[in-house]
């Protein structure tokens, strides 16, 4: 549906290619999608995922809070209409000047994971919110975290103690158990261990009042992944095992699963060549890489649905490239695809479901080659 909006569109207004269409209705239901499937949890979308404003509006029309990690991201929700009681800076890596800016924008929600950041909150953000997270390191993110952000349960003690001690209202535990996670029992880990925390902080009289369950719930790319709500039955059963009677609030906070369907990229086809007579592969140059949007491509991490004009016409298989003079400007090469023999140069190559980190992480020129560009369609523009 939302599809063959975008094709109409595309077909129209013939737009310069790459480009990325997004559309609003898409988002809007993305957002109630998850928003059901993940109750009673709140949602906080993170904009990172995608942070066009009219993105945004749609999403706070919705009734959605949001995800921030940067003045750039406040001042960009801020733009667009969102009120800031509804943001929570959820970076744990963050400069002073930025939580005065966050605190002056009225922020009052903040995550941290260090000594020294609760201690900056408790004197820039005074008596805000604060979540203190957690290092969950579970295997299966397609896009992990590694161990950059969260520190041990031991230690989360020791910080909301001192938090709550310093004058900040103690929210709860947070975690984040990475990106595309296609196993709904991720979440378990850290739903135990903010269970731990929890009762170790009762014992000394701090109650926790949430917990923030992060994002990383998954799109379908070129593989099934399970529906969204077997991670709400898996969590809440979890929560209700492991907190008991007093189960606390629940956060969540999916970028990817609200706005990734929404969006398609037109492409074109650069150049279609062999690099022998013998070679059984074509190279497929596309005018769009990892540096003007296909970032997750990285590592080959996220394998996107491809579509052509010739499709269901005789295929073979190929490596797919980026247009830059960069050698690991190579979108496949070891993800076996394959596309139609009847593919030339100048023909469009559609890329699907790819609203989430995309025009996000798109350079600003390398090489010359502009960002990618973002148009919208939709009634809820
Ligand atoms: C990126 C990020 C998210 C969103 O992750 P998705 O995989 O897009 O759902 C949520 N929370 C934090 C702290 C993040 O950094």
């Amino acid at each position: 549906m939302s599809t063959e909006r975008i094709r109409a569109f595309l077909e129209e207004k013939q737009p310069a290619t790459p480009c990325l269409v997004i559309d609003l209705d898409a988002v809007a239901d993305g957002y109630r999608r998850v928003r059901d499937a993940l109750a009673p949890a709140r949602v906080l979308y993170a904009v990172k995922a995608n942070p066009a404003p009219e993105v945004v509006r749609v999403l706070a029309a919705e009734g959605a809070g949001f995800d921030v990690a940067s003045p750039g991201e406040i001042d960009l929700a801020l733009d667009a209409g969102v009120r800031p009681d509804t943001l929570s800076y959820g970076n744990t890596i963050k400069k002073p000047a930025d939580i005065t800016r966050a605190y002056e924008s009225g922020v009052r929600r903040f995550t941290f994971d260090s000594e020294s950041d609760c201690d900056t909150l408790a004197e820039r953000a005074p008596r805000s919110g604060v979540w203190c997270r957690i290092l969950v390191d579970v295997p299966g993110a397609q896009t992990p975290f590694g161990r950059k952000f969260g520190c041990s349960p031991d230690l989360a003690v020791r910080l909301l103690r001192r938090a709550a001690d310093a004058g900040l209202d103690v929210e709860g535990v947070a975690f984040h158990v990475g990106s595309q996670h296609v196993d709904p029992a991720a979440w378990e880990a850290g739903i135990a261990s903010a269970a731990t925390v929890s009762a170790e902080l009762a014992r000394h009289g701090v109650e926790i009042k949430s917990v923030n369950l992060g994002g990383g719930f998954p799109t379908r790319y070129r593989d099934d992944v399970p529906p969204l709500a077997r991670y709400g039955e898996v969590i809440g059963s979890s929560v209700r095992r492991h907190f008991g009677r007093t189960p606390p609030e629940l956060y969540v906070e999916p970028g990817r699963a609200i706005v990734a369907d929404a969006g398609l990229i037109r492409s074109e086809v650069v150049l279609v060549s062999r690099k022998s007579d013998v070679d059984s592969h074509r190279w497929v140059y596309l005018d769009i890489g990892r540096y003007q949007g296909l970032a997750e491509t990285e590592a080959e991490m996220i394998a996107y649905r491809l579509s052509t004009a010739h499709d269901g016409t005789a295929d073979g298989p190929v490596i797919i490239a980026g247009p830059t003079c960069d050698g690991d400007d190579v979108l496949y090469q070891r993800t076996p695809y394959r596309l139609p023999l009847a593919l030339r140069t100048g023909d469009h190559l559609d890329i699907l479901s790819a609203g989430a980190y995309t025009a996000s992480y798109a350079s600003v020129s390398f090489n010359g080659f502009p960002p990618l560009a973002t148009h919208v369609v939709g009634e809820s523009r």
